[in-house]
This record gives structure tokens, sequence and C-alpha cells, in this order.
């Protein structure tokens, strides 16, 4: 195990660290590589010590178990920001937070990533589930995505953008869950931006002093907002400003930074034709609450952590929503937050 000593590896992290619920018990081994190179080292040693890696970014849509699995790593690539401007073509790693790609697009002068300001979560977890706000897709702009295959450690290949199969929350890389790993992606800019420009932007410095922005919900908007302000105050370009006022104000109005929690708890159903928060008010299902887990106040497909909630709290609430809509609805919704089953749970997602 002396092989174990690796750069980027920690070993006893409590999983509520990297987790927006701020849910998840101790793990024993937690990879976090900032380089391609550390990954694959990673990689390798899970490979041929049988330690099964479990990959995340920013963990905004992931629900840790109470007790993780001993013979699991937990494998983030958050740490993985490179960022690289060639022409109208934008490469970031994957750990990129998708919140500072708008940030980063502002300093460029372009509007292309506006839409993912206060988004939480990484490019790479938002590819995984092609996250949108509104009508726009992080998948909208992409070119090709690279990744390396577990099963096949050593090597990064590369999808195009059509060969993604991207839908609504829905991507190629669900369908290779456990072996596919995003380790980067190409953007079209719909103008060329100067790449000389990359380096001196305030936001590339910060990330390059490796201050990422907070998991923490809380301290992740108030880290957001106080950019914005400050770029309102200096007399900033008001046209792209704008729209990012307007979804502080949006995710404010739904308390998507009051509790710690993973935003939309079920992917909607739109063979049924109302999204799940509103078939949910129709149950009455709003505050109702297990353990320290309650479905939100102000909005039914949202289950909010009050304090202390455990993955079991979570998940009892789930199962009591997918009972209600099975009862009442004919169907049972499906989760989009990911699940990770724990030393002895038998819960499958
Ligand atoms: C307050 C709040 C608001 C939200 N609002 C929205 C919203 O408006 N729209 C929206 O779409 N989502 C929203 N979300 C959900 C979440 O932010 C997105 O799903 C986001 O894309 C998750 O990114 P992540 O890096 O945190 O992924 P994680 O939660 O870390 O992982 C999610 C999934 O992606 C996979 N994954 C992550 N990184 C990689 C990688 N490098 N390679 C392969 N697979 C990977 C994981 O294996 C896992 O299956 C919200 C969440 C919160 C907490």
């Amino acid at each position: 195990m002396t092989s174990w000593n690796l750069a980027g590896l920690r070993t006893g992290q409590p999983l509520s660290h990297y987790s927006t619920y701020e849910i998840g018990g101790e793990a024993r081994f937690v990879g976090r590589p900032q380089t391609q190179d550390q990954l694959q080292e990673l990689l390798e040693m899970a490979y041929r010590s049988g330690i099964t890696p479990i990959f995340f970014g920013g963990g905004s849509n992931m629900l840790f178990p109470d007790r993780p699995d001993p013979d699991a790593m937990f494998l983030t690539t958050r740490e993985m920001t490179e960022i690289k401007l060639e022409g109208d073509r934008l490469y970031v790693s994957a750990g990129m937070s998708m919140s500072m790609l708008a940030v980063i697009g502002y300093g460029l002068g372009i509007a292309d990533f506006d839409f993912t300001f206060l988004l939480p979560g990484t490019v790479g977890g938002g590819i995984y589930m092609n996250a949108k706000y509104f009508d726009r897709h992080i998948s909208d702009n992409l070119v090709q995505v690279h990744y390396i295959d577990v099963q096949a450690p050593g090597r990064i290949q590369t999808v195009s953008r059509e060969a993604c199969n991207f839908g609504y929350k829905k991507s190629v890389f669900q369908a290779n869950r456990s072996s596919w790993l995003i380790v980067g992606a190409e953007f079209k800019l719909s103008s060329s931006a100067q790449a000389a420009v990359l380096p001196t932007l305030p936001e590339m410095v910060a990330l390059q002093e490796g201050k990422q922005p907070p998991i923490r919900l809380t301290e992740f908007a108030s880290h957001f907002i106080q950019w914005l302000e400050g770029k309102e105050e200096a007399g900033g370009v008001s046209s792209t400003l704008a729209p990012m006022r307007r979804i502080i104000q949006d995710r404010m109005g739904k308390m998507h930074f009051s509790y710690p929690s993973c935003g939309s708890v079920f992917k909607n159903n739109y063979s049924v034709g109302e999204p799940i928060g509103k078939l949910a008010d129709q149950l009455h299902l709003r505050g109702v609450q297990r353990g320290n887990a309650r479905i939100s106040p102000v909005h039914g497909n949202v289950i909010q952590n009050v304090g202390g909630a455990t993955a079991a709290d979570v998940v009892d609430l789930i199962r009591h929503v997918q009972d209600a809509f099975d009862r009442h609805y004919g169907f049972v919704p499906e989760p989009e937050v990911v699940i990770i089953e724990g030393k002895t749970s038998s819960l499958h997602q």
C-alpha cells in the first residue's frame, strides 16, 4: 500500500465537505487530481488494487452515502481547471466551475455562457447531465469532449458533440457512467477572443492561485454575487451583467442557496405535461419532512437538508414522493440526483 502515497490522494475525508447537500460519511480514499498525469496515476493505482473509482465533480447533484464503501475511491475532477483559448475555440478541463465559465465569458466579451452564472457544479458534471437553465444547455456550444475509459486507462479519447446523444438531462456519459471519465471539453465561441486576455483576467489569476469557488451553497452564491456587484459598481458591460442579475433574482426567489440541497431532485416527465414541482404541489408535498430532510416550502421538486440530514433521510423522502406519484399519477419520477450506494445500503437508483 506504500504506493498509495500519490499526489492528489487524500484519506479519511468526510464526503459532506464535497457535496452541496453537506451529506456523506467519511470516505477511506478521495482522489483530487489537479492534472491529467495525476488522474492517470490514481486510476491506474485503483485499477491495480481492485479499488472502484466513483467519479464526481462539484458534488452538486450527488447524494453521498452515510457509510461509504471502503473499497471505493471517490474521485473528483474539480481541481482540474486548465483553460486554453485558440481563435474561437475554448478548451476547459472538467473541473472548471460552470459559474466561473460565465465569469470568464464576461471577461472575454462574449455572452455564450451567461446562463451558467450561479449554476453550481463543474463542466464535467454539467456535460454528464447536460445541465440547463431555462432553454439553454451546456451542450449548446460544445464541439467535442475528451474522456478516459477506465476499463482502458492510459489513453485520452474524444467524442464529438453529435455522438454525445444529448437530450433533456441526458448524455452518452450516463450510459457509460462507471467507465467514461470526462477530462475536458472544447466549446465554439460566438466570436474569436484574444488568447492573450485570458491570463490577465482577475478570475483566471485567482484560479491559478487555487482559489476555487466554495462548495457550500451560501458561500458559493455570495462569492459570485460579490463579483457581479463589483463589476456593476465599476460600470461594467450592463447588457451582459443584466441577465446575470436576473438569474440571481430567480434563484434567490426559489431559495436555491438558503439550505444545502442538490437543486431539483427528479427529472421532469414531459409526457405528463406538468413539471414535477407543480405535480408535487397538487399533492401538498411542500414542507413534508423526514428526519432532517424537508421538501422545500417554496419548490416541490427540491429536498433541503435543514441541518444534519442523513442520506437515509433524503432517500426516505424520495421514496415518499415516488410512492405518492405512483398512487396518484401512475408513474414513478426518475431521480436526477445521483445516489451512491453505501456499504450496507440496498438502494438502487
Ligand atoms: C442550488 C442548485 C441549483 C441547481 N440548478 C440547476 C439548474 O438550473 N440546471 C441544471 O441542469 N442543474 C442544476 N443543478 C444540479 C447540478 O448543479 C448540475 O446537475 C451539475 O451539472 C452537476 O455538476 P457537478 O460537477 O456538481 O456534478 P456532480 O454532482 O459531482 O456529479 C453528477 C454526475 O456527473 C458525473 N460526473 C461529474 N463529473 C464527471 C466527470 N468529470 N466525468 C464523468 N462523469 C462526471 C458524476 O459521476 C455524477 O454521476 C442545481 C444544483 C443545485 C445545488
